[in-house]
């Protein structure tokens, strides 16, 4: 039973949308399209290992991508299932080449057209995970269960290689969760939990989620007005808009109606945040008048907080904030 579906994480669809609105000589390009295609990748690998997830029995309670913290500190976790007698982590790793894992420094090499890279430890990730996991366990709900980390390779034309058979132990292609998880299963005592108290766990598990925020303007040490404004049709992705009274359409691929606009409004919240100056959101549209503004925003269904040049717009309803609806 999924309790937190896989949806592509804030961070990577502010990456998209960045990467859509940078123009072709912009000197930040080649950076951000990396960064995009390995976001990408991870995102495509951990959704790929998804399927075999689907032939566990029993099902286990599943929670994808999670986020959670210990005091100032935060984890992320690929995927957590959740049986009557243990808890799994699996770490996806969709890394294409020769990956080679090291016992000697802790590392793994990875080789693709005959270049050798580096990664960061698989085997200490985990570790790690493990470690952050069974403490927010032990603080937030009072119950001990085993955690059992898993590398996944989600890659299966990647080739793995090891120092010694024992590194292979907790790693496995995709396509072998199912058996990796029943054999570990088949090694543990009987003792279970109740499938009401895990169930219970696993609820506030994705109650506490935190979104991960990126500030991708820093990581690149780009300013958000080096990027294109105007609307991009949602369908095609083309600066094709066309709009005539309260009507758009995209003259590229005749797509139509009001989820343009709605599409535009949600990549400003994405690129400038909650609660945006009336006069940035306008500019960001394309140039909208005030009063077009007001329109937008009132079918739209945002929210208003102060007046005149003080106005901002907020996608969410706020707690304490005065709420002035768009007129
Ligand atoms: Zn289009």
């Amino acid at each position: 039973m999924i309790i937190k579906q896989r949806e592509m994480p804030k961070h990577i669809k502010t990456l998209q949308c960045i990467a859509r609105r940078m123009p072709d000589f912009h000197p930040k390009k080649p950076l951000v399209a990396e960064e995009l295609y390995k976001q990408i990748a991870g995102y495509q690998g951990e959704k790929s290992s998804d399927y075999y997830i689907s032939y566990l029995e029993p099902a286990p309670l599943v929670l994808y991508n999670i986020r959670l913290r210990n005091g100032d500190f935060h984890f992320q976790i690929d995927t957590i299932l959740i049986f009557n007698k243990a808890i799994f982590i699996l770490e996806v790793k969709n890394l294409a080449g020769i990956i080679e894992i090291r016992s000697s420094y802790d590392q793994v090499l990875k080789t693709t057209n005959d270049q050798t890279s580096a990664q960061k430890s698989f085997h200490t990730q985990v570790k790690l995970q493990k470690e952050h996991l069974e403490r927010w366990v032990r603080r937030n709900f009072n119950m001990k269960m085993p955690i059992i980390p898993l590398i996944i390779m989600s890659n299966p034309r990647s080739i793995l290689k090891a120092e010694s058979p024992e590194l292979l132990g907790n790693v496995h292609p995709a396509s072998s969760i199912p058996f990796a998880i029943y054999h570990e299963l088949d090694k543990l005592p009987s003792k279970k939990h109740s499938s009401k108290h895990i169930m219970a766990l696993a609820e506030l598990m994705a109650a506490s989620q935190e979104e991960l925020e990126v500030d991708w303007f820093e990581r690149f040490d780009f300013n958000l007005k080096t990027l294109l404004t105007g609307m991009s049709c949602p369908s095609c992705e083309q600066f094709a808009i066309v709009q005539s009274s309260m009507k758009w359409s995209c003259k590229n691929c005749s797509l139509s109606g009001f989820q343009i606009v709605e599409s535009a409004i949600e990549e400003a919240f994405l690129l400038m945040g909650e609660g945006i100056r009336s006069k940035e959101l306008r500019r960001f549209l394309g140039g909208l008048s005030a009063q077009k503004m007001n329109r937008i925003a009132r079918k739209a269904k945002l929210y208003k907080t102060g007046l005149t040049k003080g106005t901002k717009y907020h996608c969410k309803i706020l707690g304490s904030v005065e709420i002035i609806e768009a007129e």
